[in-house]
This record gives structure tokens, sequence and C-alpha cells, in this order.
């Protein structure tokens, strides 16, 4: 699931509201704060919060860190600084990959103060830590851009997998060429008839331009037997009897 971004002690609207806008530009809205100061939501916040401005009446305020984590399964600390723990060590990259192959665990992600970073006991409370690989001599980024990168990679990794889960059902069912190959010829046919395909000196290029946009993303044999389908329907004279079409042309 998507993760939780869970703010510990944010000192500074501006932060909250970048934060905010920043996880709204990767599609993330489960905003968390544990012991905001008081005031937390004004005119700073909303400011910087800028299109995500209305998000922020879902924030959730919490007392304590382990209030605001009770309902997850899985959750990741982010600091700048290698801790003397026996913890694992991912990138965002890294954690990204993971939720985005373990849907069905709900996640969160920790974030320490602008002072001081996370208390080891708030880090002994997750599963891995998150180190966003900077300069050894200058690590330690800004909370909200430190919550921009990790909401990014979790974005792309999601990206990725709903572009391949369709590549996986594609391939339970690509289309044959020449499948694809009697559809094109049947499309020219009766585009022949409308006279769509003249003067007669520019049909070959039309026809390759045709061809061309219906392999721009691979198509399926279910694809290919719903647009011959179209092209049967729209081409359907009342009277004459409806024939459909057979994979002979
Ligand atoms: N001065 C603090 C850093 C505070 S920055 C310290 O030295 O720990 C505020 C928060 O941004 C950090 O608590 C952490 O959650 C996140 N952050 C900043 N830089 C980071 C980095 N390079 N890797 C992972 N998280 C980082």
């Amino acid at each position: 699931m998507k993760p939780a971004i869970i703010l510990i002690d944010p000192q500074l609207g501006e932060n909250i509201g970048m934060v905010a806008r920043a996880m709204w530009n990767c599609s993330l809205t489960d905003l968390r704060l544990v012991r905001p100061r008081d005031h937390w939501l004004n005119e700073h916040t909303l400011k910087a919060a800028a299109g995500a401005s209305d998000r922020l009446n879902e924030t959730k305020v919490f007392a304590t860190t382990q209030e605001a984590i009770a309902d997850l399964h899985w959750v990741f600390a982010t600091t700048a600084r290698p801790r003397c723990m026996e913890k694992i060590i991912n990138t965002p990259k890294e954690a990204a990959d993971y939720m985005v192959q373990n849907p069905t665990l709900k996640t969160g992600i920790l974030f320490g103060r602008e002072r001081s970073g996370l208390h080891n006991d708030d880090i002994a409370m997750a599963n891995v830590v998150i180190e966003i690989p900077m300069n050894p001599d200058y690590s330690s980024l800004n909370l909200a851009q430190a919550a921009l990168i990790c909401a990014y990679e979790y974005h792309q990794a999601w990206l990725e997998d709903s572009q391949s889960l369709k590549e996986r059902i594609l391939k339970k069912d690509p289309a044959l060429k020449e499948n694809i190959i009697l559809f094109f010829e049947h499309l020219e046919r009766e585009l022949d008839k409308t006279d769509f395909l003249l003067p007669l000196e520019k049909r070959a290029k039309m026809v390759r331009n045709l061809r061309n946009i219906f392999q721009h993303i691979p198509m399926s044999e279910q694809d290919v037997r719903t647009l011959r389908g179209i092209i049967s329907a729209l081409t359907f004279k009342p009277g004459s009897p409806y024939k459909g079409f057979d994979n002979k042309g």
C-alpha cells in the first residue's frame, strides 16, 4: 500500500506544507504528524503547500510515535547519520521497491525533527533505516526535500510496476502479426470504399501511417478482435445480413 509519511516533532509550518505538496506531487495522501507545534496549520503552511493545501485537512495528528504507527505493518526510519544500531539500511529506491512488491503491507516512513533528526527510540521502532546517499561531508537534507526524494522513488517504482502489470496481462494473449495484418487489410478495404485513402499517389503513405498508429503499443488477440468487430459494425448496411468477420480476411 502507498506509504504514510510521518513527521516527528515538526517545527516549521513551511516544512509541513512543502511535505504535503511533495506528497501530492507523487500521489501520496496519508500525512501524519507527531507532536507538531501549536497552530501548525498557519498561513506559512498553507502557502508552502500551494496546490496541495486542501489535502492538509486530512492530516492526522498523534501524541506519540507508537500511536502514529499502530495500524501499520512495516515502518522505515530516515536518517542522514549512521547510528550505532543493528539495522538494515536501504536507499530510497530499495525501500520503494520493497513497498511496491509487497502491496498488502501497510507501510510508513518516519522523518525526524529539523534540528536533531530522529531519536534512537523512534528508529528502534522501525524495521529498516533509509539513508539517502548524499555528499558524506554534508549529507543532511532539508526535511521536505528528504520527503520528496522518498516519495518520488515510491512513485517511480509504482509507475514501473503498473507498466509491467500491463505487460504481464498482454503476455498471456499477444496478437500474432498474421491477425494484426488481417485487421489492417480489413480496415484498408473498408476505407477504400469510402475514398478515405485518396488520392491514389498518397495511399501507400497513409496506409503506412495508419499501420504505425496501431503498433505504438502491443496489441492482444482480444484487442484485434474488438477492432475488427468495430469495423464490421460500422460498415454494416441495414438490410444486408450482418456477417461479422472471420480470420480469413
Ligand atoms: N540535523 C539532523 C537532520 C535533520 S534533517 C541530523 O543530523 O540528523 C530532518 C530529517 O530529514 C531527518 O530527521 C531525516 O528524517 C531527513 N533527512 C535529511 N537528510 C537525510 C538523508 N541524507 N537521508 C535520510 N534522511 C534524511
